[in-house]
C-alpha cells in the first residue's frame, strides 16, 4: 500500500521510513519477533480526519494471547529480566527513552495521523511525557527494595527472630490500552511493569494500534531479552478478553471504559489475578464567586476541549456560581465559536476529529439526549459542516441539572454541561461536585487559597487541581475514587500494584 501525501503528510527526512511502517499489515510482537495469526481479514487503521485507510493491523485471539502470554512465562520464569542487576535493568530501560527521543518525529508522525491531530501536538504532550515518564521508573529500578520489622514475638531467651520483607515483581501482566494518546498509554503501562521486573503482553486499542506496534521495533534494538515485552493486535472483545482471562496471567491492568473494566473484573476472577482498573470520569471544574474568571475561563474552555473531550480527566462538568454564571458562559461561548476546527498534520487546529464515526454518532447522540432533557444549548451541537471525517463542533448546555444523563454519563467528546448554584457553603458546593458515579479528576477555581484546599479535601477524586485542571506529571499518582478505578497509576504508588511483598522471618 503506497499512501498519497495527503493521507501522510509532506515528504520529509523520514517519509520513506513512515511509507514503509504503514504498508505492513501489523501481526504481534511475540518472544521478539513479529509474527502473523488471527482472522483472516486484518483490521483496517482508520485516520479518523479523513475516514481513509493508513494502514492494517492483523486481528489476533486467544491462540495468539497464549502464544503471548507463554512467552512471557519463559522470560519471567528464566529470570533473565526479574533478576538481571538492577542497574543494567536500568541501563536498558534509559537506552529505549534514548531511543525513543530519536525517534520522536516518526512516532509523533503515526500517533497524529492515528488519531487525527498535529505532529507538533503528539511530539511535545505525546512523545515527550512517555520519554519522562520512562525514565521517572528506570530511576526506580535501583531503589526499590523491602525493610526489617520490629518482630514482638515471644522467643526463647537468647534468641530472636529476624524478619524483613522482599519485593518481588508480581510475575506476568496483561495490559490493555485506549486510543487517546495511546504512545503516552503503551509507555505508561510498560515502564513501571518493567521496572518492576515483570514480563508482559500488551494489547493497544484497534482505533490506535500504530505508535505501540512501532515502540515495538524499537524495543527489539534494545538490550531487553525477548520475551519479555509482547504485543498482540486485536479487538478487545476477542483479544483483549482473552487476555482478561488468561489463568498463567498473574495481573491485568487496563485502561478504558468503566463498562469494559466491569467486564474485566469479572474475566480476572477465574484465576484471582491482580487488577487495577483507570477508567471514565465526569469531571467538575468548580468556578467559586471570587475566582479570576481571566484565568478560569480560558482554563475551563482547555479542559473540556483539549483533544475533542477524548479525556478521561476532561473537565465536563461546569459548576459556576450564580453571580458569575453569565459572564463565565458568555466568556466560554466565545472562546468554542472562535476555535478552529480541522486536521493538519503540520498545522494545530483547536478541535480535531473524534476517534471513529461510531464515536461521533455516540456523541450526537448524547446531544440530542441533552436536548430532549430540556438543557439549552448554548453554542454547537452539530457535526462539522463540510469536513470528511468525524467532526463534532465545540458544544455547550446550560441550565443543566445533576439529574440529566449529559451531566451523568460520560460522553468523551466535546460536550460541556454547565450547572449553576447559589450558596457560598462549601459543604453544598462539595455536594453537587460529588454527585456523580465518578471520581478521577476535578478542579476549584478561587482566589481564597483556604477555600481551595477546603473542597480539594472534601472532593471524591483521585485528583483535585485548584486554579488548575489535569496537571499529569510522572511523579504523582493519578487514579479514581468510586467508579473510576482500581489503584494508582504513577509515582511509588503505580510501581506496588507491579511488585509482591514477601515477608521473611528467621529464628535467629
Ligand atoms: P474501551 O472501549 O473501554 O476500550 C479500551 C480497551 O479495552 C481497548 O483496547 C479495547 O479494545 C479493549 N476492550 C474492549 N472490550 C473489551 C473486553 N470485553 N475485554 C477486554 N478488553 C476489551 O475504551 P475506549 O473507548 O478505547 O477509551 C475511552 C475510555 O477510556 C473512556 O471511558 C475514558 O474515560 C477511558 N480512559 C481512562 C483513562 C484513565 O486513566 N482513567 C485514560 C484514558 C481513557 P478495542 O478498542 O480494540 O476493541
Ligand atoms: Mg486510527
Amino acid at each position: 500500500m503506497v499512501l498519497a501525501s495527503e493521507q501522510i503528510g509532506s515528504p520529509n527526512s523520514y517519509h520513506g521510513e513512515v511509507q514503509e511502517f504503514l504498508a505492513r499489515t501489523h501481526g504481534h510482537f511475540i518472544d521478539g519477533r513479529w509474527v502473523e495469526g488471527g482472522d483472516a481479514t486484518p483490521i483496517s487503521v482508520i485516520n479518523p480526519a479523513t475516514g481513509l485507510t493508513i494502514s492494517h493491523i492483523e486481528s489476533g485471539g486467544a491462540v495468539e494471547i497464549d502464544l503471548a502470554v507463554t512467552a512471557a512465562r519463559a522470560s519471567f520464569d528464566s529470570g533473565d529480566w526479574a533478576k538481571m542487576a538492577p542497574v543494567e535493568r536500568a541501563r536498558i530501560l534509559f537506552s529505549l527513552a534514548d531511543l525513543i527521543e530519536d525517534h520522536a518525529e516518526q512516532i509523533a508522525h503515526l500517533e497524529a495521523l492515528d488519531i487525527g491531530v498535529s505532529r507538533a501536538m503528539m511530539h511535545d504532550i505525546g512523545v515527550k511525557l512517555a520519554a519522562d515518564q520512562l525514565r521517572y521508573y528506570a530511576g526506580w529500578i535501583t531503589k526499590i527494595g523491602g525493610k526489617t520489622i520490629n518482630n514482638s514475638r515471644p522467643h526463647a531467651p537468647g534468641r530472636e527472630f529476624l524478619t524483613y520483607t522482599v519485593k518481588e515483581p508480581i510475575g506476568v501482566v496483561g495490559q490493555i490500552i485506549p486510543w487517546n494518546f495511546p504512545f503516552g498509554m503503551s509507555i505508561g503501562k510498560i515502564a513501571p511493569a518493567l521496572a518492576a521486573g515483570c514480563s508482559l503482553v500488551i494489547k493497544p486499542a484497534e482505533e490506535a494500534p500504530l505508535s505501540a506496534a512501532y515502540l515495538a521495533d524499537l524495543i527489539a534494538k534494545t538490550d531487553l531479552p525477548d520475551g519479555v515485552f509482547n504485543l498482540v493486535n486485536g479487538v478487545g472483545r476477542k483479544a483483549g478478553a482473552a487476555l482478561a482471562r488468561h489463568m498463567d496471567v498473574d495481573k491485568i491492568s487496563f485502561t478504558g471504559s468503566t463498562a469494559v473494566g466491569k467486564d474485566i473484573l469479572e474475566a480476572a476472577g477465574g484465576n484471582l489475578k491482580k487488577v487495577t482498573l483507570e477508567l471514565g470520569g465526569k469531571s467538575p471544574v468548580v468556578i467559586l464567586k471570587d475566582a479570576d474568571l481571566y484565568e478560569a475561563i480560558p482554563a475551563a474552555a482547555r479542559a473540556i476541549f483539549f483533544l475533542n473531550g477524548q479525556n478521561c480527566m476532561a473537565g465536563s462538568r461546569l459548576l459556576v456560581h450564580a453571580d458569575i454564571h453569565d459572564e463565565v458562559v458568555k466568556g466560554l461561548v466565545e472562546i468554542a465559536e472562535a476555535m478552529s476546527i480541522g486536521s493538519d498534520l503540520d498545522n494545530a487546529y483547536d478541535i480535531g476529529p473524534l476517534i471513529s464515526k461510531r464515536q461521533m454518532t455516540r456523541v450526537l447522540a448524547y446531544i440530542d439526549t441533552g436536548l430532549g432533557e430540556s438543557a439549552v444549548l448554548a453554542t454547537g451541537g452539530k457535526r462539522a459542516a463540510g469536513l470528511a471525517g468525524y467532526f463534532v463542533e465545540p458544544t455547550i448546555f446550560i441550565d443543566c441539572t445533576s439529574n440529566m444523563r449529559i451531566v451523568r454519563e460520560e460522553i468523551f467528546g466535546p460536550v460541556l454541561t454547565v450547572q449553576k448554584y447559589d450558596t457560598e457553603d462549601l459543604d453544598e458546593i462539595a455536594a453537587i461536585a460529588n454527585d456523580t458515579i465518578f471520581g478521577l479528576s476535578a478542579s476549584v477555581w478561587t482566589k481564597d487559597l483556604s477555600k481551595g484546599h477546603l473542597l480539594a479535601g472534601m472532593i471524591k477524586s483521585g485528583q483535585v487541581g485548584i486554579n488548575v485542571h489535569a496537571a499529569i506529571d510522572p511523579a504523582t499518582p493519578f487514579g479514581g475514587y468510586k467508579q473510576s478505578g482500581w489503584g494508582r497509576e504513577f509515582g511509588r504508588e503505580g510501581l506496588e500494584p507491579y511488585l509482591e511483598t514477601k515477608a521473611v522471618t528467621a529464628y535467629l
